[in-house]
């Protein structure tokens, strides 16, 4: 892995870095060896598994990838609630065994179960029957039960078309079956993975409803708390929101990560490796590993 390194600046920027996917430990339809394996298929050089709040798939991800000789680095994509949003955090390159980043994973997780049980009760209001239970059948991992899970029944069961459809007319905030739910903080996140010795990256910075001004002053506590960089390149961004965050990149001098968030075949924008590179004069966060 530390051959890299020694590139010249331009090879580095456009390694085949893929740092943000999800496997059957979170919401991903994939194993996480199978994850790994993928995408070294598909051409990626260096691969992190960033499962929802889980470390669980990250044994079986790096054994793979080492099989195969593809590089890896631990990742974690944490829930945060910031000022009533919900936001993720990705973590990379952090110690697996740290104790606190652990701890404050499972209390995260502690809360999933029964928010999809009133997820499934908002459902039934409007006439959607046994969601949970339906929701659960696609969850392998229980105490990860999400709203993909939910989406995926929505689905099956013929109420919606496709996913995009499912979180435009359900489980987001004013529609029905979207629950409140206590996420860790903003300086939680932060203190976990760096207290763990990772790298912390705003994941899709895009896809979240903030103007212009809260999302400056959202990047500037994330600087401030100690947070290094953000995705500039991933699966849910436009060309705009490439500019836009390639921009706000060098403005706030974050390094820039590049992830497809992959969750499976046939359900994901952008398979594992498939993404464009990094965009000129950026610095790829994979120079900091
Ligand atoms: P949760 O952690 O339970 O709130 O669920 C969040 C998950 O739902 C995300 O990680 C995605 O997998 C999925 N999701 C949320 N919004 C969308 C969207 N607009 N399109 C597709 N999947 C989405
Ligand atoms: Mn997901
Ligand atoms: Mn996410
Ligand atoms: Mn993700």
């Amino acid at each position: 892995m530390h051959s890299y390194f020694r590139c010249p600046c331009w090879s580095v920027s456009v390694l085949n870095c893929d740092l943000h996917c999800h496997s059957t430990c979170s919401d991903g339809l994939l194993p996480a060896a199978e994850v790994a394996r993928r995408a070294a298929a598909n051409g990626v050089a260096m691969l992190a598994l960033t499962d929802h709040d889980d470390l669980d798939g990250l044994p079986a991800a790096r054994a793979a990838a080492d099989a195969v000789g593809m590089a890896f680095v631990n990742g974690v994509e944490i829930s945060i609630e910031w000022e009533a949003l919900q936001i993720h955090i990705l973590g990379l390159a952090f110690n697996r065994a740290d104790p606190a980043l652990n701890a404050g994973l499972a209390a995260i997780r502690s809360g999933r179960i029964e928010r999809a049980r009133r997820m499934s009760a908002e459902l039934e209001k409007v006439g959607i029957a046994g969601a949970f239970e339906g929701a659960m059948r696609f969850a392998a991992n229980p105490s990860l039960v999400s709203r993909a899970h939910f989406g995926r029944y929505l689905v099956e069961s013929g109420v919606c078309k496709d996913l995009r459809s499912v979180f435009e007319s359900y489980l987001v905030p004013g529609r029905p079956g979207y629950v409140d739910h206590r996420w860790a903080t903003l300086s939680d996140s932060l203190r976990w993975i760096l207290g763990a010795g990772g790298l912390a990256v705003v994941a899709h910075p895009g896809r979240y409803k903030l103007s212009r001004a809260d999302m400056r002053r959202f990047l500037g506590e994330f600087k401030d708390l100690g947070g290094q960089a953000i995705e500039v390149m991933s699966g849910s961004h436009t060309a705009e929101h490439v500019d836009a965050f390639g921009r706000l990149a060098r403005e706030h001098d974050f390094l820039a990560s590049r992830g497809s968030d992959f969750h499976g075949p046939g359900e994901s924008y952008v398979d594992l490796g498939k993404l464009a590179p990094l965009p000129a004069g950026l610095t790829p966060v994979w120079q900091a590993f």
